[in-house]
C-alpha cells in the first residue's frame, strides 16, 4: 500500500498514526518539533506531549461523558489510553498521568512499529498532490505557514481566532419556574421561533450583587503568547464591568423587549439570555458571557443568576488563542475537507476541545483513512456513542451548520440524543431529580457502549 501521511505528532496525530499502522497500512508521521524547534506551548520533542495539565479527567464511564469516551477508546485499542493507563498517577476518580513517562511510551511504541516512519519536519503548505490520503492534526498552535495555506484553500477569512467562549448550560438544570422562553420583542429567532431564547430575570439588588461578584472574582492571567488585543465585539464580561457598573445592563444583560412570563407586572432590571446551542436542545449558551474568570469562580458566580441556581455547565467560559476550522461548513461526514477530500482533519484544529477529545478524533480519522486505503471504507459510529457524537458535532450536528459561532466543545452528554430516565426506583419509590439525572447518564452510557460494539462488529 501507499502510505497515509499524518501531519502533527500531538495527541490526535499520534493516535491516528497508531490506528493506521495497526490496520496494516504504512504511515508517515511528520512532526515539526526537533532540536529547539517548538510551538509556543510545547517544551519537548516527545510525541503526544501534554502542554498543560496532566489529567485526562474523569475515568467514570457510567456517569461521566469523558469517562465514557475513555471506555470507547479502550475498546478500539487506543494507544493514548493504553499509555495513559500504563503511566497513571493517583488522582481519585480521574485518570492523570506521568507526562514524561506517557509521552516517552507513545514515542517509543510508534518509533518501533515497523509500518511507522517518523519524519521531523514542518509541512509549510498544502501537501503535494501525490499524497492522496492525509490527516492534518496540527493542533491549536498550527504553524503559521500551514495555517495560511489552509486559509487560502478554504476561502475562510480567519483560521486563528481569539477564542472567546461563553459557558454552556445543560437544559435540564435550568429552573424554568423562574426562567421563561421568549425572543426579544418576540422577534423570530433561529428556526423561525419567536420564543427562541431562555431568559433569566434579575432585580436591582440581584444585579448589584452580581456585579460586585464579577469585579471581585479571580481572573486567569494570560501567558505571553496569548497577548492578543480584545475585539470590542467579544469583550469578557468582567472587562465590560470594569468599564462601568451599568455596562452589562446596556449590553448582554439589557432587559428591553422582554416580559417575565411568571410575573408580567414586574419589569426585570436586567436579563441574562441563553441561546440554544445544539440541535437536540439539550445545551444552552449564555449569550455574550465570554469570560476569563477562573473556572471555580464562574460556576459560583453564574449560579447567582435566578433560574441558574442549580446550573450544570457542559463547558465553562474561557479566552485564549486557538486555531480551529469552521468544521461544520468545511468538512464532510468522514472529516475530509470538502474542497480537497484527500485531506482529513483531526484533533483540536477541528473544534473539539481537550486532550482526550483530540485523541478521539485522531483515533476515528486514523480508522477512516486506513479503511479507505484498504478499499473498504467505513462510516463513523452512530451519534449515540461519545465518539460518534463528537464527530457529529464537528461535521454538522451543530445547530446552525457552522454559519455562526461554531465553538470548540468538550465531550458531554448534551451532545448525545437524550433518553428518558425512570421516574421510580425498582421498589416503586419516586426518584429524586439528582438520582434521575444519574440514572439517565447511566442509560446513555450503556447504550453508547452497546452501539459502539455493534458498529465495531459491522465495520
Ligand atoms: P497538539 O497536541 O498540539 O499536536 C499538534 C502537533 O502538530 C504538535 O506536536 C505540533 O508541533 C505539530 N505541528 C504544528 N504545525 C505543524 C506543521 N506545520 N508541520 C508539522 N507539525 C506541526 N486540553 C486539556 O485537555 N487539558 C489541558 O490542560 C489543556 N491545556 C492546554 C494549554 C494550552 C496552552 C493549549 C494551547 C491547549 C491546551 N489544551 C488542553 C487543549 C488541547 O487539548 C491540547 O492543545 C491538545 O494537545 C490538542 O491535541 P492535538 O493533537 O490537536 O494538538
Amino acid at each position: 500500500f501507499k502510505p497515509v501521511h499524518v501531519i502533527g505528532g500531538g495527541l490526535a496525530g499520534s493516535e491516528a498514526t497508531w490506528q493506521i499502522a495497526r490496520a496494516g497500512v504504512p504511515v508517515i508521521l511528520h512532526e515539526m518539533r526537533r532540536d529547539g524547534v517548538r510551538t509556543d506551548a510545547h517544551q519537548t520533542d516527545g510525541l503526544a506531549e501534554l502542554v498543560c495539565s496532566n489529567s485526562f479527567r474523569s475515568d467514570d464511564w457510567q456517569y461521566n461523558a469523558v469517562g465514557l469516551l475513555h471506555a470507547e477508546m479502550r475498546r478500539l485499542d487506543s494507544i493514548i489510553m493504553a499509555c495513559g493507563d500504563a503511566h497513571q498517577v493517583p488522582a481519585g476518580g480521574a485518570l492523570a498521568v506521568d507526562r514524561d513517562g506517557f509521552s516517552d511510551a507513545v514515542t517509543e511504541r510508534l518509533a518501533n512499529h515497523p509500518l511507522v516512519t517518523i519524519v521531523r519536519e514542518e509541512i509549510d503548505g498544502i501537501p503535494p498532490a501525490e499524497w492522496d490520503n492525509v490527516i492534518i492534526a496540527t493542533g491549536p498552535l498550527t504553524s503559521p505557514k500551514l495555517a495560511q495555506a489552509i486559509l487560502d484553500l478554504t476561502g475562510e477569512d480567519s483560521l486563528s481566532f481569539f477564542d472567546a467562549i461563553a459557558p454552556i448550560v445543560h437544559f435540564d438544570s435550568i429552573d424554568m419556574t423562574k426562567a421563561w422562553r421568549q425572543s426579544r420583542y418576540d422577534k423570530e429567532g433561529p428556526g423561525g421561533d419567536a420564543a427562541a431564547y431562555i431568559n433569566c430575570p434579575m432585580d436591582k439588588d440581584q444585579y448589584e450583587a452580581f456585579i460586585d461578584a464579577l469585579l471581585a472574582g479571580p481572573k486567569s492571567e494570560f501567558k505571553a503568547w496569548e497577548n492578543v488585543p480584545y475585539f470590542d465585539g467579544c469583550l469578557p464580561i468582567e472587562v465590560m464591568t470594569e468599564r462601568g457598573r451599568e455596562t452589562l445592563r446596556h449590553g448582554p444583560m439589557k432587559p428591553v423587549g422582554l416580559t417575565n412570563a411568571h410575573q408580567p407586572e414586574v419589569k426585570p432590571y436586567a436579563v441574562v439570555q441563553l441561546r440554544q446551542d445544539n440541535a437536540l436542545g439539550t445545551l444552552w449558551n449564555m449569550v455574550g458571557f465570554q469570560t476569563k474568570l477562573k473556572h471555580g469562580a464562574q460556576a459560583d458566580i453564574f449560579r447567582m443568576i435566578p433560574g441558574l441556581e442549580d446550573a450544570q455547565f457542559a463547558r465553562l467560559g474561557g479566552l485564549h488563542r486557538n486555531t480551529f476550522l469552521n468544521s461544520p461548513r468545511l468538512l464532510d461526514d468522514q472529516a475530509r475537507l470538502k474542497a480537497d477530500p484527500r485531506l482529513r482533519f483531526a484533533g483540536q484544529v477541528t473544534g473539539v476541545e481537550g486532550y482526550v477529545e483530540s485523541a478521539a478524533l485522531g483515533l476515528l480519522t486514523g480508522r477512516l483513512a486506513a479503511a479507505e486505503r484498504l478499499g473498504a471504507p467505513i462510516v463513523a459510529p452512530p451519534p449515540t456513542t461519545a465518539l460518534g457524537a463528537l464527530v457529529a458535532h464537528i461535521t454538522g450536528g451543530h445547530l446552525d451548520g457552522g454559519k455562526h459561532g461554531f465553538q470548540p466543545m468538550n465531550i458531554n452528554y448534551g451532545l448525545l440524543p437524550p433518553m428518558e430516565a425512570p421516574k421510580r426506583t425498582e421498589d416503586g419509590q419516586r426518584m429524586k431529580n439528582a438520582d434521575r439525572g444519574r440514572a439517565k447518564k447511566r442509560l446513555m452510557s450503556e447504550r453508547a457502549v452497546a452501539d459502539l460494539d455493534r458498529w465495531l462488529a459491522d465495520a
